[in-house]
């Protein structure tokens, strides 16, 4: 099968690439004027014009102009408030082309990232996806909207109760966190139909591969410095592989290891 990445620009892979390499050498002009970034509370539900605006941007000029097509996937993206997910001091920059840090050495990706590996899971609305590197929970309110259940792993104990909370208190319902280590997967509740991971193990995790179901996806990062965004495929033969993108994430915590401190 044909990679997806021919259908994008030349230029993008290494741009991309570059973008991701280095979040913090983007601090691009704030998206809201504000700058101060104030969090909004959790019954502000009437957004400013400029946050839908900017968003509506984020998704014509990063998104939409990059291939992305899914109208669900749009529909999805279009619905999150980003901006809730990052903190603070970050909120201003919450809707621009470049991945945050989102504290304790982590970061959110890039929202075309975000978009682009939601879609090439092609979830069905009575999926049930595992996630790895719940972070922010961002991706997990995406996949939330787009199928029936959502699993999510964080080994960094910290970030996985704050994007718990979150979750919960923005009314997400069919999202699950749990604090552990993400190489072994969920068993109790596999086999899942779709599974992203969020951080770059240098391998695909045998276990992961494991509890998918006959017929289930898994995009994943995989590599150490130069990383491919991979889709595996479950089918009764057997696995498929398709290369995807050339991508830069977290690395992924080894399994016998605890949180990075
Ligand atoms: N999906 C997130 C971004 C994730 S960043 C979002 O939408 O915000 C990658 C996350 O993976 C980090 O929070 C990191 O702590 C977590 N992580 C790294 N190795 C892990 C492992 N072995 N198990 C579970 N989570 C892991």
């Amino acid at each position: 099968m044909a990679p997806r990445r021919s259908k994008l620009p030349q230029k993008l892979g290494p741009l991309l690439l570059f973008v991701l390499l280095f979040p913090g050498s983007f601090p691009p002009p704030p998206v809201n004027g504000t700058g101060s970034g104030r969090a909004p509370s959790p019954s502000d539900s009437a957004e400013s014009q400029q946050t839908r605006a900017a968003r509506e941007g984020m998704i014509q000029d990063q998104i939409m102009a990059r291939g992305i097509r899914d109208p669900r996937v749009l529909e999805a993206v279009r619905k999150i408030p980003r901006h809730r997910f990052v903190p603070p001091e970050m909120q201003s920059y919450a809707y621009n082309d470049t991945p945050l840090p989102i504290g304790q050495g982590q970061t959110i990706s890039q929202p075309y990232v975000v978009a682009f590996m939601t879609e090439a899971l092609e979830l069905k609305p009575q999926d049930r996806v595992l996630e790895i590197g719940t972070g922010s929970g961002y991706q997990a309110a995406v996949l939330s909207l787009l199928a029936r259940e959502v699993y999510s792993m964080e080994i960094i104990e910290r970030l996985g109760q704050e994007a718990g909370a979150r979750l919960e208190q923005m009314g997400y319902r069919n999202v699950r966190v749990r604090i552990g280590n993400g190489y072994r997967g969920w068993p109790e509740a596999a086999p899942f139909d779709a599974i992203i991971v969020t951080a770059a193990p240098p391998d695909v995790p045998a276990a992961l591969v494991e509890q998918l179901r006959v017929g289930g996806r898994m995009v994943i990062p995989v590599g150490s410095f130069a990383q491919d965004l991979l889709r595996l495929r479950r089918t009764a033969k057997g696995i498929e592989r398709e290369n995807l993108l050339p991508v830069r994430f977290v690395p992924m915590v080894p399994e016998r290891e605890r949180a990075p401190k």
